[in-house]
């Protein structure tokens, strides 16, 4: 599957560099987590121009019984950020999405746990940003 990680990504029509940081993250995922995300039902990404004024579309594919309909949003204002930053949000965007936006048990803070499954996976938290 890792090696369907750009043909995967393509249709998404995804700005290039953000392309570029969202195939690195997917390529480093355990097996299940990329399974998840690039499997039927899978997850959906976009990149988009959230500037004051700019009409944009976030695609969401049809819920199935027992599934979830989920989509990564990317802003394209966060190819102007350090490669740290971009790579942890696009992994946390992705934890939300792995935990259908939940927590990883009864009670756990949604945003901790897409932080802690990003650190997980090699993307820990910027100190600042
Ligand atoms: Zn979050």
């Amino acid at each position: 599957m890792r090696h369907q990680i750009d043909a995967y990504l393509r249709p998404f029509q995804l700005n290039q560099l953000l392309h570029e940081h969202t195939a690195h993250v997917l390529s480093v995922l355990p097996d299940e987590v990329l399974s998840d995300v690039m499997g039927e039902p899978g997850v959906l990404f976009c990149d988009i121009d959230a500037r004051p004024g700019v009409i944009f579309q976030v695609p969401v594919k049809s819920p199935t019984c027992g599934g979830a309909a989920r989509s990564v949003v990317l802003k394209r204002t966060l190819c102007r950020r350090p490669v740290d930053f971009v790579r942890w949000l696009i992994a946390h965007e992705i934890a939300h999405a792995h935990l259908k936006n939940g927590g990883r048990w009864e009670g756990d803070d949604p945003e901790l746990a897409a932080d802690a499954l990003a650190a997980d996976w090699g993307f820990p938290r910027p100190l600042s940003f």
